[in-house]
């Protein structure tokens, strides 16, 4: 079985085309610049890479130069659409709407239009547009919503509420419903798999530390609590996003800066977090290097990262009521030796003892495999797991048909 996996932005679109009986990406790449001028797709495959600067108006087009891509005579590893069994596209917001990964139907397009869009305004529509052009160029090819909210389904009550008035929460769906879900999932199961454990007797922290971040507790293969709330705002500071602040203190400062509602969400969301506090850049490469120099900045955004991180590890055990293993994973969990050091030195007093020598080796990339960062005698593992969200896009996908 083949399945695509498509993850449409307004003006980009992502693919992976998977094998599923070996789990190897047969192609992939990305569309740039859908709607601007100056549009092209960039492809691998067959051991080969194209570029095509191809006029791309809207995501059909990108589509169907996808589609071709694939049956290219230099890099294509198909011969026809038909070998494409189904098509997994990545959705980022549920609401209460969907809690599972979801079979295209056209009712079910109409509610996630009608009802998500609004949750999920940058990212909804802009991925609704991605199958409403996979539904037209590819009819009769079954489809999923894989969502990034689903695996966050089974919080309880008691840890997606907020405390607001009850009926507003009924009425509004305003609660924690968090994000990255598929590599929260992924990565906790692949922990199990390593420790050679079932997943159902470990009680997991899986921190998620990219551009945007978010922490998890995974208690016995389901998630219990997550640090994203009713959008990714919420949490830890991350890149340019705030993470966790005082509404009252929102309100305070858009009234000093005379922003609007929208003027000072955009502000929390691209203008603050490691970029705010350091002043020099969102990209941890360049915070390391500035620390380098001396720049103090840097350093506080470095030391305030990596301390919220702690803290939600710390909650987390508690929440769970134990900890077995600590998993770090994306751009920064994977390659920032200093911040895991940061985050797990502080923790020994839940029975993490931290390998400095094997963090340090891999300081850089883990090199796509799953590196054991704690001593071997540590209570409690720690491992980091690079993270695959379009595998488990497929795998869902898979699953469902
Ligand atoms: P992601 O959102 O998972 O793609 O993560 C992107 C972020 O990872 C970048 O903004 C950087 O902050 C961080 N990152 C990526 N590569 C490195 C690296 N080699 N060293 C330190 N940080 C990195």
């Amino acid at each position: 079985m083949k399945i695509l996996v498509v993850n449409a932005g307004s003006s980009s679109l992502k693919y992976q085309l998977i094998d599923m009986e070996t789990e190897k990406v047969l192609a992939k790449g990305g569309c740039e610049r859908i709607g601007i001028r100056g549009s092209l797709l960039k492809a691998k495959g067959n051991g080969g890479e194209k570029v095509f600067n191809r006029d791309m108006p809207d995501h059909k087009v990108a589509i169907e130069l996808v589609l071709s891509a694939l049956q290219d005579k230099d890099i294509g590893v198909i011969k026809s659409m038909k070998e494409i069994d189904a098509v997994g596209h990545r959705m980022v917001a549920s609401g209460e709407y969907f809690n599972k990964t979801t079979l295209v139907t056209e009712e079910v397009m109409k509610t996630l239009e009608e009802k998500t869009f609004e949750l999920a305004p940058l990212h909804n529509p802009a991925a609704a547009t991605g199958v409403r052009a996979c539904m037209e160029v590819m009819p009769g090819t079954p489809m999923a919503l894989v969502f990034d909210t689903s695996f966050h389904a089974t919080m309880p009550e008691k840890a997606y509420l907020y405390g607001i008035d009850y009926d507003d929460y009924k009425k509004y769906g305003v609660r924690k419903y968090g994000f990255h879900g598929t590599s929260h999932k992924f990565v906790s199961s692949e922990a199990a798999k390593y420790l050679g454990k079932d997943i159902s007797e470990l009680k997991i922290v899986t921190c998620h530390l990219g551009n945007g971040s978010s922490i998890s507790a995974v208690d016995g293969g389901k998630c219990v609590d997550t640090s994203m709330g009713f959008t990714p705002l919420a949490g830890i500071l991350m890149g340019t996003r705030s993470g966790d602040i005082d509404a009252s203190a929102v309100e305070f400062l858009a009234r000093k800066k005379g922003m609007t509602h929208a003027e000072i969400i955009e502000y929390l969301n691209k203008k603050c977090g490691v970029a705010g506090i350091s002043g020099v850049s969102s990209d941890f490469r360049d915070l390391l290097a500035g620390e380098k120099k001396g720049n103090k900045r840097c350093s506080l955004a470095l030391e305030m990262f990596a301390y919220q991180t702690k803290k939600y590890v710390g909650a987390y055990a508690a929440a769970m009521g134990g900890l077995d293993c600590i998993v770090f994973t994306a751009g920064i969990g994977e390659n920032t030796p200093t911040v895991r050091e940061e985050v797990c030195e502080g923790l020994k007093f839940l029975g993490v003892k931290f390998n400095k020598r094997a963090n340090k080796a891999n300081g850089g990339r883990s090199g796509g495999k799953i590196c054991e960062i704690s001593a071997k005698n540590s209570k409690v593992k720690v491992l980091i797991i690079p993270t695959n969200e379009e595998l488990v896009i497929a795998r869902e996908t898979a699953e469902l048909l």
